[in-house]
């Protein structure tokens, strides 16, 4: 029986050649330490990292950012210190926005503008990420239905040699 166990064929238990540093890995790792995914299905963050153009990436960090408190905190701060310095309150500093502060309408408003356009770029990239997902959950899906389709026939046909076609329906 235990000689039966170890010529059972199993997955090769080699270790991985990494495809892009060489370097060797267990034959269960999962990443390269160079970060390269040893996977046999893509990987959805490796492909996308590779596809970023600059301005995606500058739109995920500003994203990043604005998501943070510290986004709201330096408005309330820089909001509060232009209307101070427009009180004409503080010696040696000339009113350069008064009532109703057209000037910091229009930063704000020019703000705005740019922070919409980083949050679309944004948003079309995590689209992107979410379609890539459906799309390799798809491929796995397929090719472990397949799989399971070769293993049920090989499964039916061992059962057929024992002559005992009536057990596979049991389960
Ligand atoms: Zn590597």
């Amino acid at each position: 029986m235990a000689a039966a166990q170890s010529t059972f064929p199993l997955r090769p238990q080699e270790p991985i050649l990494c495809p892009v540093c060489g370097g060797e890995n267990d034959h269960d790792a999962v990443f390269c330490s160079c970060g390269k995914s040893l996977g046999d299905f893509k990987y959805v963050l490796e492909e996308l990292r590779a596809e970023t153009k600059w301005y995606e990436s500058l739109a995920s960090r500003v994203a990043r950012f604005i998501g943070q408190p510290a986004y709201i905190i330096v408005h309330i701060v820089l909001v509060i210190l232009w209307i101070i310095l427009n009180t004409g309150a503080l010696a040696g500093i000339d009113i350069f926005d008064q009532y109703p502060y057209s000037l910091l309408g229009l930063v704000l408003g020019i703000e705005a503008v740019f922070i919409t356009g980083f949050l679309l770029i944004d948003d079309g990239r995590e689209d992107a990420h979410a379609n890539k997902l459906a799309e390799l959950d798809y491929e796995v899906n397929v090719r472990t239905y397949r799989r399971l389709e070769d293993i049920d026939a090989k499964l039916e046909w061992i059962m057929t040699r024992l002559d005992r076609p009536d057990r596979l329906n049991d389960a």
